[in-house]
């Protein structure tokens, strides 16, 4: 079926529920995106389609998680390729809304604070940015979520049945999928998260809409970050001891890459594993989160480690 675009959030709420109801659905999947689509998007856009009846991806560049106007601006639109890209998935709607149509009043008054847990990493680094980003996680979950009452009509409704609602978010923004987990729990929305493992190219670089400022040589440069968490990852599997310096060296050879930080954290509270991880063997859980500039750009990776 061909894709339809929606830009209001009443005719998301509308379009949705016609849906559900036409195809006799039970379930509705939403896949929150800023475009610029590749195939990572793709991933998450088909494991929806797959456990859902009706799916919903949302394109929208949200400016209250840029603290960098230029940054904001200079953010990759290209609508016409994400519909496309969305409809071969099998997505049955793309919201699409304007700024005013999210903030009507202008920025918000009210915000989700995101806490200890979006002040580290990433949060150190973007201060307020994981406010905005689930400022805006939670209005979206808010448009996407299925009527009460269908598609069963009456009789679900009567029977206190509603549609399954999973929202969909990818594993390579670690940080961003823990905090929206954790939100969704501390504020008890109805939606289950579904985590999508990262998509990589051949040679390892986690797929990202800002790879495509990246020249020739920094591309390559940008390698090491995958390579070096590649390098943790088959340590965890041998059950050896992580010897993140090593690891570290690795990536400071590479006289492209700034590190910003690189460290070996507990997957749930993002705090960093307990030093000696470093020198026994590895047992256990735990994520291994990198950022960097490579050039002008800013790149971000991580790595489940499970032994
Ligand atoms: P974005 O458009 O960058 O905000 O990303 C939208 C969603 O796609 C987020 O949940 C991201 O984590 C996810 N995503 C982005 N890149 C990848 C990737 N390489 N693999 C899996 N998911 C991704």
């Amino acid at each position: 079926m061909p894709i339809q675009l929606v830009t209001t959030v009443a005719g998301l709420k509308a379009e949705s529920a016609r849906l559900l109801t036409s195809k006799g659905g039970v379930s509705q999947g939403l896949v929150p995106t800023m475009g610029a689509l590749h195939e990572g998007h793709a991933t998450l856009a088909r494991t929806a389609v797959e456990q859902n009846d009706v799916v919903v991806a949302s394109i929208f560049v949200n400016p209250l998680q840029f603290g960098d106007a230029a940054d904001l601006d200079r953010y990759p639109r290209t609508l016409d390729a994400d519909l496309s890209l969305l409809e071969e998935q099998g997505v049955d709607l793309a919201f699409a809304p304007s700024v005013e149509e999210v903030y009507p009043g202008g920025q918000p008054l009210v915000r989700i604070t995101s806490g200890n847990l979006g002040d580290k990493w990433e949060g150190a680094s973007r201060p307020g940015h994981f406010d905005g980003a689930l400022t805006v996680v939670a209005k979206l979950l808010h448009y996407g979520l299925p009527a009460a009452g269908l598609p069963g009509g009456a009789a679900d409704s009567a029977a206190g049945r509603l549609p399954a609602y999973r929202a969909y978010f990818g594993q390579k923004d670690a940080q961003q999928l823990a905090l929206v987990r954790r939100m969704v729990a501390d504020l008890n929305f109805p939606v289950e998260i579904v985590g999508v493992p990262t998509v990589r190219a051949t040679d390892g670089l986690a797929l990202s809409s800002r790879n495509r400022f990246l020249s020739e040589a920094e591309r390559d440069a940008a390698l090491v970050l995958s390579r070096a968490l590649r390098l943790l990852e088959q340590r965890a599997n041998a059950h050896e001891p992580l010897d993140l310096d090593s690891a570290l060296a690795l990536v400071e050879s590479q006289t492209l890459v700034s590190l910003d930080y690189f460290d070996v954290v507990d997957p749930v509270t993002l705090e960093p594993l307990a030093e000696n991880c470093r020198e026994t063997p590895f047992r256990g859980e735990a994520l291994a989160l990198i950022a960097a500039k490579v050039g002008p750009v800013r790149l971000i990776d991580n790595m489940p480690l499970n032994s």
